[in-house]
């Protein structure tokens, strides 16, 4: 298996900065993409240095496409004959509220940082894999996009939107060794969690807790093991019974 680069978008923080770590850790030069925070950029890259590995910078907002192909085509350039073997498309936002009072901004932001991400990243990695014959995207999902969640209409269908993609993406690209999959975490303790009330909610998962983002980013590494190769257009949800 070609063990060249993973790219990780929203790698920063949480569970991609755990994912981050975890792929630089079984071989991979981690591309660590994020927005704006670039201090907790840096802490990521000096974590996965620090243990051993390799890994870059590459900035971007996942929502522009001209942003995407600027970044990437810049760093093409840098690289020639590189390959991206591994795309994680992690970054997410959640913007929380009912349908009845939810803001045209707050349904569309939330859409946007799922879906059109995934097309520009997947769109412009994608033929470097089919060429390779070989590669693998995890795309970051919910539980709130397999069973819907209250207050989360936004957030359930962009998460939805990622699993329908994966699953008609899975479908062409089988032949060529690429696979793809989703990751459908529950309540995982980072950042985008840390305003819950977590002693509530623990009560209705049946692990009785919430996960840890190393947990996800163990799924995400066997997604992206060779080991892993027959397994395509699934999604596997890693939430604690929930679901
Ligand atoms: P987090 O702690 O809030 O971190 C979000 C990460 O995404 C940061 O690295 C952030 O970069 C990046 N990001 C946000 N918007 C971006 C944009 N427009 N362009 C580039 N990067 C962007 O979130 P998390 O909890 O780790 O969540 C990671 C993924 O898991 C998300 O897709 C989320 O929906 C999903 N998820 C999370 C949970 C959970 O309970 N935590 C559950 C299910 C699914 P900056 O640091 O630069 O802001």
């Amino acid at each position: 298996m070609n063990k060249e680069y993973a790219l990780v978008t929203g790698a920063s923080r949480g569970i991609g900065r755990a994912i981050a770590e975890r792929l630089a850790k079984d071989g991979y030069t981690v591309l660590i993409n994020y927005n704006s925070n670039t201090a907790a950029a840096e802490a990521t890259k000096s974590a996965i240095e620090s243990a051993g590995g390799k890994a870059e910078l590459l900035p971007f907002n996942v929502c522009d496409g001209k942003a995407i192909e600027s970044a990437l085509r810049g760093w093409e350039a840098a690289h020639e004959g590189a390959q991206i073997s591994v795309l994680v498309n992690n970054a997410g936002i959640r913007k929380d509220g009912l349908m009845v009072f939810m803001t045209e901004e707050d349904w569309h932001s939330v859409l946007q940082t799922s879906t059109e991400a995934f097309y520009y990243i997947t769109h412009h990695v994608l033929g470097g894999m089919l060429r390779a014959r070989h590669g693998r995207i995890v795309n970051v999902t919910s539980i709130s996009g397999v069973i819907g969640m209250p207050g989360q209409a936004n957030y359930s269908a962009a998460k939805a939107a990622l699993i329908g993609a994966t699953k008609a993406l899975s479908k062409e690209i089988a032949s060529r060794k690429v696979t793809v999959n989703a990751v459908a975490p529950g309540f995982i303790c980072t950042d985008m969690t840390a305003d819950l009330d977590e002693e509530a909610l623990r009560k209705t998962i049946p692990a009785g807790r919430f996960g840890r983002p190393e947990e996800v980013a163990a799924l995400v590494s066997f997604l992206c093991s060779e080991e892993a190769g027959y397994i395509t257009g699934q999604v596997i949800n890693i939430a604690g019974g929930m679901g």
